[in-house]
């Protein structure tokens, strides 16, 4: 009884926030709103195995599938959650999303039959600041409901990317070629879930889905947080 009026006079004066609009949460709601849940840009790309995310691959890698949760839209709903996500500490919402987007995803062939999940690694200085790698709490998420390991001693890092910005998309992956690499896993991984968080041009994932290939894992399933056209 206590607890609960301690519970309620915490909540009056600290009220937990919806982390897509940022209004406070009424009782039975977590994380988000029920307007922000129900208005969510779900991509539903799980449902087409031709979506433009896996369009994206086509030609320059294989992947068995490739998926993310929502379209990232600049100035939409999407963009605060991911800044919440990335620059404000806020770890809890990766876990989150990446729950919500597996009890989608643990109806079908590819994910249930996932042995492991894989994350593409955070910059060490990025990692360092942040304080955790938001692609990786994402996969923590999706973990707990699939119930397979997150591991990470598998893709690793090898040197800094160049800046980015302002480059064409084959420019970039010159300058990125040759920054992962995967090491050989102890066990026989076969089946594996890949996860980036907002996903633009794919460079990055068709370089680690290339090194993850070269030591025999031979489906690799893409998901992603958000998806940017
Ligand atoms: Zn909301």
């Amino acid at each position: 009884m206590i607890a609960t009026y301690l519970k309620d006079f915490v909540q009056l004066i600290f009220p937990e926030l919806c982390h897509s609009c940022g209004n406070s949460l009424v009782d039975g709601e977590q994380h988000f709103c029920t307007t922000c849940l129900y208005e969510l840009p779900y991509t539903q790309f799980h449902l087409d195995a031709e979506n433009k995310l896996a369009k994206q691959f086509w030609g320059r890698v294989h992947v068995k599938s490739a998926v993310a949760f929502l379209y990232f839209t600049k100035g939409g709903k999407v963009q605060n959650i991911m800044h919440q996500l990335k620059y404000n500490k806020q770890p809890q919402i990766g876990v989150e999303l990446g729950r919500m987007y597996a009890k989608e995803l643990r109806n079908h062939d590819h994910y249930q039959k996932a042995e492991a999940i894989i994350t593409v690694p955070l910059h060490p200085e990025k990692l360092k600041k942040r304080g955790y790698n938001q692609s990786e709490q994402f996969a923590l998420g999706l973990a707990e409901v699939l119930e397979i390991p997150v591991l990470n001693d598998i893709l690793f890092r090898v040197k800094s990317a160049e800046s980015q910005t302002s480059k064409s998309r084959d420019q970039r992956f010159d300058n990125i070629e040759a920054v992962f690499e995967a090491k050989t896993p102890n066990s026989t991984l076969k089946k594996v879930i890949l996860v980036d968080d907002t996903i633009t041009t794919g460079a990055t994932l068709e370089i680690c889905a290339i090194a993850l290939q070269n030591i025999g894992i031979a489906e690799i399933n893409i998901v992603g947080i958000a998806f940017t056209e």
